[in-house]
């Protein structure tokens, strides 16, 4: 287990809500900052604040070398080739939009999903398929919300142009065989998207070993600001693919005539982009480093598998999600609604999330509308643990 002492890192976590401490348990929606991050939010806005690129005076250039030492952080911590691969965008949702924009698809072509994805990747491909008459396919899941692979092995064929696939779900918490399922796809000559949101926080990221086109996720729910997010690319099809927004920065040269358009990763960065928020997002995974992504994984294990014994034993219970989950674990109590129990548990001091998490297809295919879902960080303990499973209790026995 990680040192308890690290909730003395997040100032958030010693704040007391209806009177009792904090016990936050909501991180797969988003996660509390650091001390670090918020220090680099605010060491930029007090000495280095400029727009980058374009200036020639000091500050200028500090904001732009912090700016690209922050995306070469994120180059590293992914494995990629080049620093020209990472696009900053303002999270999951932008970068899928963006990817989901700039492909190019004909009417009769398959865009392959599946019954775990959040809203983000679903409703952009929706677009995309309503645009050019491609068809969205989706992989179905068992009762345990394991994606059927003998299914998606059927689905593929070669009218399977993208395959959009979320590596952790953030409702049930299920993993993906993500490599095997890229792997596959790839056999068609797909064009591959992951998203991991929900890996980001949990494991360790190697784009190289992935094999997969585009992979996205927010800074948010990594410990950094809202409003920063990432999409790698291919160096390749990020060159190849058509741009995007258009504006400053994305351009090569501008007449009134024609515009030429400047190389990744700026071709796809038009405007002043967050900037502090990617040096708050380097400082967060450089927190994450200094930790140990494998050992965040390990204790998060840890503590996911204590709370699925501990509410396990409550009468009524329902577990979502196969054993294996990571990072969130989703239940139903016979008898009492999602909304009930998370409201009371709140008074209790313990935050975690209730609803449909963005998952609507996937709380369809339960027949349910929802579920309550507690989600792990690094900075949670096994004491975290024992309120939420005794909030739980008393709760389900008011409510039942
Ligand atoms: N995909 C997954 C798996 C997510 O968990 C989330 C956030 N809940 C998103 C996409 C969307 O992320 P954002 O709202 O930060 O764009």
């Amino acid at each position: 287990m990680l040192p308890a002492t690290l909730k003395s890192d997040f100032p958030i976590l010693g704040e007391t809500v209806n009177g009792r401490p904090l016990v936050y348990l909501d991180n797969a929606a988003t996660s509390q900052k650091p001390r670090a991050v918020l220090d680099a939010s605010r060491h930029y806005y007090e000495a280095v604040n400029s727009n980058i690129h374009r200036g020639t005076h000091f500050l200028a250039r500090a904001a732009t070398a912090a700016h690209e030492a922050a995306r070469e952080t994120v180059a590293a911590h992914l494995n990629a080739n080049s620093p020209d691969e990472i696009i900053f965008t303002s999270g999951t949702t932008d970068s899928i939009n963006l990817v989901s924009d700039i492909l190019p698809l004909s009417p009769g072509d398959e865009i392959l999903i599946s019954a775990l994805e959040h809203h983000a990747n679903i409703v952009p491909w929706q677009m995309l398929a309503e645009r050019t008459g491609a068809k969205i396919v989706v992989i179905p899941c068992d009762e345990n919300g394991v994606l059927d692979q003998a299914a998606f092995v059927n689905l593929l064929s070669e009218k399977t142009k993208i395959l959009a696939l979320t590596w952790v779900s953030n409702a049930f918490g299920t993993v993906n065989p993500v490599r095997e399922m890229t792997a596959a796809a790839k056999r068609y000559g797909a064009i591959v998207l992951i998203d991991a949101a929900q890996a980001i926080p949990h494991m360790a990221i190697d784009v190289r070993e992935l094999g997969a086109d585009f992979i996205v996720f927010s800074g948010h729910k990594v410990y950094a600001p809202t409003g920063i997010g990432v999409l790698w690319g291919r160096l390749d099809l990020l060159k190849s693919l058509p741009p995007w927004k258009g504006g400053g920065e994305m351009i090569k040269e501008v007449t009134f005539e024609s515009t030429t358009y400047n190389d990744p990763p700026f071709k796809y960065e038009a405007g002043t982009p967050n900037i502090e928020g990617a040096i708050a997002l380097a400082a967060a995974l450089d927190y994450v480093n200094a930790i140990g992504i494998d050992s965040i994984h390990s204790h998060e294990q840890e503590l996911i598998a204590a709370a699925a014994a501990a509410l396990s034993e409550i009468p009524g219970i329902r577990l979502y999600g196969p054993p294996e989950r990571i990072g969130a674990l989703s239940f139903a109590i016979e008898g009492v609604h999602h909304y009930d129990l998370g409201t009371l548990i709140d008074q209790m001091g313990v935050a975690v999330r209730t609803g449909h998490h963005c998952c609507q297809p996937l709380m369809a295919r339960f027949g349910i509308t929802g579920t309550t879902r507690a989600s792990f960080a690094l900075y949670n303990t096994m004491e975290d643990i024992e309120s939420l499973a005794t909030a739980v209790k008393k709760a389900s026995m008011m409510l039942r």
